[in-house]
């Protein structure tokens, strides 16, 4: 019997790039009629872009995206408050990519494509609800050609479904929309010359405006670059909300008057944000932890089961680590209900710390700590924060995220025993 996969975005493709590794059948059901390279920049930290590269797509990931070398956190005046190396050059013994979502997302599914069946992946199938029986679960979708209701049976159903997740919607009825805390972030990507290492990722601003921007490509001939940036401006979360849909474009109308001063010697984002055709518009939104994500021959994964504010690098990482880690206990305990809470048992406390300290300001809390005692003015930043204070900031992020380099070089990719 199979596995079967809801949802063919980051997560869901990597589980069946995994279980293809582990020769477990599984089939794909996904909405979109088509894959097609949507979103912008997304950050892979080296834990996951290690599981990458044990998939068998170190070139390919080397050809769409670009290794981050340095990460930095700036005053609204544009100061350095804080900068430290990344991946490679931080002593991880492979890199931290910076790289467009949806052209990873085309890499996972035409690698998977190329290696299975093509009716491997179905797509136009809108999952709209599932039935546990005893021995085997059902995925019931929508036929997006035809109209028409399809079920399919399999051992597990995996629900890899995103933000919106229908199968978590069946689990947890009253759970409502996602939480929005107030800010909103505009995306988009600009033809620009990169600044600083030429792969540096940079958080400028403080809690209430903020600015973060990275290349994601080398530099063309010209000395330009695909130039990732997020405007972010925080309002009251009591006002209504549009609800969360990544594509969403809206005009920089809304917003470019907020960062009409905020042009600097080394990066300008008022140049960067004023030279974008396409900006998308996104609310700051995650739900509330689950205690539980397993019910018999179901669970959930990615952004299914924890969706987290998009600060730390973490959604698209913690998909690809949820996906090996689920491919492991399947291959060890086979396709079970046991198998699935041995993963829950694993990730869930996991992931829940990373959405709580995401929440608690992620790795950029010093930022608003700077904005608080100097309004982002400073001469020297260490008459306003001492270097214990910045290295233990930079620390506690990290603990919580599992990026302990140390840890991380001396083991091997999650699959490493079977393949
Ligand atoms: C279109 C899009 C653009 C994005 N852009 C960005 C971005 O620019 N920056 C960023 O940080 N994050 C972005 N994200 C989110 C990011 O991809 C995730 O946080 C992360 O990769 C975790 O991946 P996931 O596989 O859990 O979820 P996702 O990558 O969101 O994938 C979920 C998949 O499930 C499919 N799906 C949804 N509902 C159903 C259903 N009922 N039946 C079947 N399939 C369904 C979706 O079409 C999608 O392919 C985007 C997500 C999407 C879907």
């Amino acid at each position: 019997m199979t596995v079967i996969i809801c949802g063919a975005g980051i997560g869901g493709l990597c589980l069946g790039l995994s279980l293809q590794q582990l020769k477990i059948p599984f089939q794909i059901f996904e909405a979109s009629g088509s894959i097609k390279p949507l979103g912008v920049g997304i950050n892979l930290q080296p834990n996951a872009v290690r599981e990458l590269y044990a998939l068998g797509i170190k070139d390919g990931l080397s050809r769409i995206g670009i290794q981050t070398e340095e990460f930095g956190l700036f005053s609204k005046k544009g100061l350095e408050i804080w900068t430290e190396p990344r991946g490679l050059k931080a002593g991880y013994s492979v890199p931290q990519f910076s790289v467009h979502r949806g052209e990873l997302q085309k890499l996972l599914y035409d690698t998977l494509i190329g290696r299975m069946k093509r009716n491997t992946v179905n797509l136009g199938m809108k999952a709209t609800g599932y039935k546990n029986f005893k021995s085997s679960v059902q995925l019931q979708c929508i036929n997006r050609n035809t109209n028409k209701l399809e079920t399919f049976d399999g051992d597990a159903l995996i629900a890899c479904d995103g933000i919106n997740s229908s199968i978590r919607k069946q689990l947890f009825p009253d759970e409502g929309e996602p939480l929005w805390n107030g800010a909103i972030l505009w995306r988009g990507l600009a033809l620009a010359s990169p600044f600083r290492t030429d792969a540096s990722m940079v958080m400028i601003g403080h809690d209430t405006q903020r600015f973060v921007s990275y290349p994601i490509s080398k530099k063309n001939t010209d000395g330009n670059a695909k130039i990732n940036w997020i405007a972010e401006l925080k309002f009251n979360p009591e006002k209504p909300w549009s609800k969360s849909d990544w594509s969403k474009k809206v005009d920089k109308s809304k917003f470019l008057n907020s960062f009409l001063d905020w042009s600097f010697d080394w990066i300008d984002p008022l140049n960067l944000i004023s030279e974008t055709s396409s900006i998308y518009e996104y609310p700051m939104v995650d739900r509330d932890p689950l205690e539980k994500w397993t019910f018999e021959r179901t669970t959930l994964l990615g952004d299914a089961a924890h969706p987290t504010y998009p600060v730390g690098s973490n959604g698209a990482s913690q998909a690809i680590i949820d996906a090996r880690k689920l491919a492991f206990h399947l291959q060890v305990t086979g396709t079970n209900e046991k198998a699935l809470l041995n993963y829950e048992k694993e990730m869930l406390p996991l992931t829940t710390k990373i959405t709580l300290a995401n929440r608690d300001s992620g790795p950029d809390a010093l930022l608003q700590v700077v904005e608080d005692r100097c309004a982002g003015s400073f001469n020297d930043v260490q008459e306003i924060i001492s270097q214990n204070e910045l290295e233990a900031h930079s620390q506690k992020y990290k603990s919580v995220a599992g990026l302990n380099i140390e840890k991380l070089n001396n083991s091997n990719s999650i699959l490493s025993s079977f393949i």
